[in-house]
């Protein structure tokens, strides 16, 4: 007889005692029969780790994908974008703390056919899983995106990265685009203040550019904390060396959950734009009102893709090449 209730998690060990073993993030949580590890979404169910939150939504929504924020694939296109709960960090200026830091959120049960025809229907290339952490649901998001890539449409991931190695390599395989988080330079800000891993980020994010997958990266600027030009040196140098085609977008902070350092000043953001632009072709803003982004064709200088908050005009390309030089640009126009 097929057991029911959750179904069983991926990347676990049991021992002989009860406890098992979550190798899904760098935690490695050691959970207790009747406890969940720290994400709060992977629970130990008399000796078997389970996955109680399988297939549950706490939002659905078309959102434009430059909200990922992704500027380099598919832009001005629309992304059917799924959030869970639980989280296997826990930032305290997390914008989603409602979701991450909760398994309270009303939750609408989902399933790979359903995301793909609602994508379908809404005209939308791709699924985003995004919003919370994903990650720590990559058995359904395993699931939904090889759904997705059956029926021809594209897989975004948003994350923070923090997954080991083979946790990283499977869900990978199956992406078209990524942006990760990447935090900080520091790595006792990560450990100490989000619960993460800065050498797991980075190898997440190495692992994503080596396997083909399109690479965005994001940095929240909050003051104090992540806002000397050393750190974004750090984060630039870092990405440069895997190609300087990854966009960045150094992004300002708002106070939110149990930051009330006031919100990052926009001469700042420019200081760290400067900065990074030292190293990496493509850096961008993010969060600032009212400033228009702009990518200009390499080539010739051409315009091929503006933005406005989400109004974007990519009447500058043509297909991925700029439509006034004809040279090839790094942005990703179709889907595969
Ligand atoms: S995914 Fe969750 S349960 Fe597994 S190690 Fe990470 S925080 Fe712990
Ligand atoms: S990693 Fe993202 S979702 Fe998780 S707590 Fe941090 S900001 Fe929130």
């Amino acid at each position: 007889m097929p057991r029911s209730g959750p179904p069983e998690a991926r990347y676990y060990d049991k021992a002989m005692d009860g406890t098992v073993s979550c190798r899904l993030c760098h935690h490695r949580c050691r959970i207790l029969p009747g406890s969940s590890g720290a994400c709060r979404v992977r629970r130990n169910d008399g000796g078997r780790l389970v996955l109680p939150f399988y297939g549950l939504a706490s939002a659905l929504s078309v959102d434009p994908i430059e909200k990922k924020p992704l500027y380099h694939f598919l832009p001005g296109s629309s992304s059917y974008s799924i959030g869970y709960v639980g989280c296997n960090l826990h930032c305290p200026f997390c914008q989603n703390y409602s979701i991450s830091q909760s398994t309270e959120a009303h939750l609408t049960p989902v399933n790979p056919a359903m995301l793909v025809q609602e994508a379908r229907t809404a005209g939308c290339p791709s699924i985003a899983h995004t919003y919370s952490e994903p990650v720590v649901h990559a058995e359904f998001v395993e699931a939904c995106m090889k759904a997705a890539r059956a029926a021809g449409l594209a897989n975004v991931l948003v994350t923070n990265g923090c997954a080991a190695p083979d946790a990283a390599v499977s869900l990978l395989s199956l992406c078209d685009a990524v942006n990760i988080d990447l935090k900080s330079w520091d790595e006792a800000f990560y450990r100490s203040e989000l619960g993460g891993d800065l050498e797991t980020v980075k190898a997440f994010i190495a692992e994503a550019f080596r396997s083909g997958v399109h690479v965005e990266a994001t940095t929240l600027v909050i003051p104090g904390k992540n806002d000397e030009t050393s750190h974004i040196d750090g984060i630039a140098g870092f990405l440069a060396a895997l190609s300087p085609d990854i966009p960045l977008h150094v992004s300002s902070y708002r106070p939110m959950y149990r930051y009330t350092i006031p919100a990052t000043p926009a001469a700042t953001i420019h200081r760290l734009v400067k900065a990074a632009r030292r190293r990496l072709r493509y850096v961008y803003a993010g969060n600032i009102a009212g400033e228009r982004s702009i990518t200009e064709c390499r080539s010739c200088g051409a315009v091929l893709v503006a933005r406005h908050v989400y109004a974007v005009d990519a009447g500058g390309l043509s297909g991925s090449r700029c439509s006034s030089c004809g040279s090839e640009s790094p942005i990703i126009n179709r889907c595969k």
